[in-house]
């Protein structure tokens, strides 16, 4: 068995991962650094974040503006001084980005170019055509490389984290090209897995988000927070779900129903198409519900309508959707409008952790999508994640860096559990013990998310789904992985995968049957207001004895007071 020991302990090189780890090293270049993931790094799904990165740049813009933006969007459910910090930060976040390097998009007179995009009252989507993930991800990347002492362990797949005496002792991982059984061992570690979008059939996400870093931590005895509130994006392309994205409205395409009408001045007249996710993609619903959407064989949609843009500007500013929807669905976007339904996007939840990106637990921090910080509260404002990555890793880079002067040293490795995981992972799966997949419960499981925890919420439903998702992980120790073969062995790694999924799924339905009002993201039919008397408040979920319970915290306010939100 390989132990790897390193001061700082990188999970998961996505934006936020890899952004961590170049901002602790230039803050302590001696640092020894492992970076850890499932994927080659330059596949996590940062990878495909399409439409810009939000930040304050020019005159017209301020802070208190973007951060009011993102609280409003937030249905008042952000920290606000978490919001104020990272509205701060962002703006060299940008600069950094692109001095190593990134094709930022640009203007006329040469300065980076800023688009306009939902809920944001200032056009500050920073963007490069609609591949802004990709180019970023690829400039961190190519930044990291100028550091030494940087250990990259690609097609790793973590499996639990062990606490110890209340403090981070070791990452128990399967190193997926042998199959070998890998230890890591580190005075801190940073969980940067991203979010869990594939509990839902119909998503943006790619198949590899899987919620592994939240369920690894509600194993652990770790907080998370907030985790009822799940994003849904107005436009995923059907049947696929593949993101069309924001930035397509932002460029000024229009949402049609099949009167040929933009019903979303209906709901939202002063910003229209431009409202935030939360609202466009009830409007789509509500439409849809009205009789006013399309069928097709895929199920009902609406129309994304960008032909009055011209085949010129979608070339330049939305090459890549304009790539996606003539691949997937035959379709010139400069003659035909693109059908499109809401797809599940983001998870504004996540592993809980202070302003400085720690958690509870000594020498664990979290960041980005799988952290709650909280800047989105209860909805994600578009083009505030990729920022959040970006700011967040920065932030969080420092606070490792300097909480590692006074760190203590590497703990005695606790064998009793490294053992227990060992027998989880390698030996329970292979037992013949039923005939369960893999895939029928996932399909399952997905469903019943999708049916009964979407973008509609009532008590039945997901009382319903509470029911099938125990009835589920009760199944799944009938699950039996048929492939025997360790080089590989995908069939082990979407079981874990599943496991993982099963373990959120209750966490973010127990979240939404306790909220009994809507807010944000979380709509409940059967209570439809917003209740800040009662309400203003974050979930906090912790497994114990094999049990999840709920506790409140109070929501941070500094300035801005809740109030209705009209736009
Ligand atoms: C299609 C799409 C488009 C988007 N467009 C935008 C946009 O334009 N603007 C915007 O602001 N936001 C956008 N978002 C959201 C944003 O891209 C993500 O929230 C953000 O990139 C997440 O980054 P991350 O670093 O937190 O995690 P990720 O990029 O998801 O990376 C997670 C990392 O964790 C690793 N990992 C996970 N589990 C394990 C495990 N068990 N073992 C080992 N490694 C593991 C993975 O291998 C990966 O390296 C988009 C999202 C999607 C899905």
């Amino acid at each position: 068995m390989n132990i790897h020991k390193s001061d700082l302990l990188i999970l998961g090189a996505g934006l936020a991962g890899l952004r961590a780890a170049i901002s602790a090293k230039e803050t302590d270049k001696n640092l020894k650094i492992a970076i850890v993931s499932k994927l080659y790094f330059l596949r996590s799904h940062s990878v495909s974040a399409e439409g810009g990165t939000a930040a304050v740049l020019y005159e017209g813009d301020s802070y208190d503006l973007h951060a009011y933006d993102t609280i409003k969007g937030s249905d008042y459910l952000a920290d606000q001084d978490a919001v104020e910090r990272f509205v701060r930060t962002m703006p060299n976040e940008i600069l950094y980005l692109d001095h190593w390097g990134m094709p930022w998009s640009r203007r006329d007179d040469g300065k980076i170019a800023q688009r306009p995009f939902g809920g944001h009252s200032f056009p500050r989507a920073t963007y490069a055509a609609d591949r802004t993930g990709f180019h970023a991800l690829h400039t961190l990347y190519e930044r990291l490389l100028f550091y030494d002492n940087i250990e990259k362990y690609q097609e790793y797949f973590a499996t639990s984290i062990i606490i110890d005496n209340g403090k981070f002792n070791a990452l128990t991982a399967i190193n997926m090209k042998t199959g070998e059984y890998e230890i890591f061992q580190a005075r801190v570690l940073l969980i940067a897995t991203g979010g869990l979008g594939r509990l839902y059939p119909f998503t943006t996400y790619s198949h590899t988000v899987t919620g592994d870093g939240a369920a690894m931590a509600l194993r652990a005895g770790m907080p998370l927070e907030d985790m009822e509130f799940i994003q849904f994006h107005p436009t995923g392309l059907v049947p696929s779900g593949i993101l069309i994205t924001e930035g397509a409205r932002g460029e000024g395409g229009y949402l049609l129903n099949k009167n040929g009408e933009r019903f979303m001045k209906n709901y939202a007249p002063q910003k229209i198409e431009l409202a935030p996710r939360d609202v466009v993609s009830r409007s789509i619903m509500w439409e849809i519900q009205a009789q006013r959407g399309f069928e097709g064989p895929w199920g009902p949609y609406v129309l994304l309508d960008l032909r009055h843009l011209g085949d010129e500007k979608i070339k330049e500013r939305l090459p890549a959707i304009r790539d996606l929807a003539m691949k997937f669905n035959g379709i010139d976007p400069s003659k035909e409008p693109i059908p499109v339904r809401p797809a599940a996007h983001y998870t504004m939840g996540g592993i809980q952790v202070d302003i400085d990106g720690m958690s509870p637990i000594p020498g664990i921090f979290a960041a980005g999508e799988a952290a709650c910080v909280s800047i989105h509260g209860a909805n994600r404002l578009g083009s505030n994640s990729t920022a959040e990555c970006l700011a967040y890793g920065d932030i969080t880079g420092v606070s490792i860096a300097k909480y590692l002067q006074r760190a203590s040293d590497i703990p005695e490795l606790n064998m009793d559990k490294v053992k227990k995981e060992e027998n989880r992972i390698y030996k329970e799966p292979f037992k013949e013990r039923g005939t369960e997949s893999v895939a029928s419960l996932r399909k399952e499981l997905q469903n019943t998310m999708q049916e009964k925890v979407g973008i509609f919420r009532n008590e039945k439903d997901l009382t319903d789904a509470l029911n099938k998702v125990k009835e589920l992980q009760k199944r799944f120790e009938n699950v039996y992985v048929e492939d025997k073969n360790m080089f590989y062995n995908m069939n082990l790694i979407t079981y874990l995968e599943l496991s993982n999924l099963l373990e959120v799924a209750e966490v973010v339905i127990l979240g939404a049957i306790a909220r009994k009002e809507s807010r944000g993201a979380h709509y409940r039919v059967d209570y439809p207001k917003r209740d800040d008397v009662n309400w203003m408040k974050h979930t906090i979920a912790l497994k114990k004895d094999g049990k999840v319970e709920l506790s409140y915290i109070p929501v941070r306010v500094t300035k801005w007071q809740p109030e209705e939100r009209k736009y």
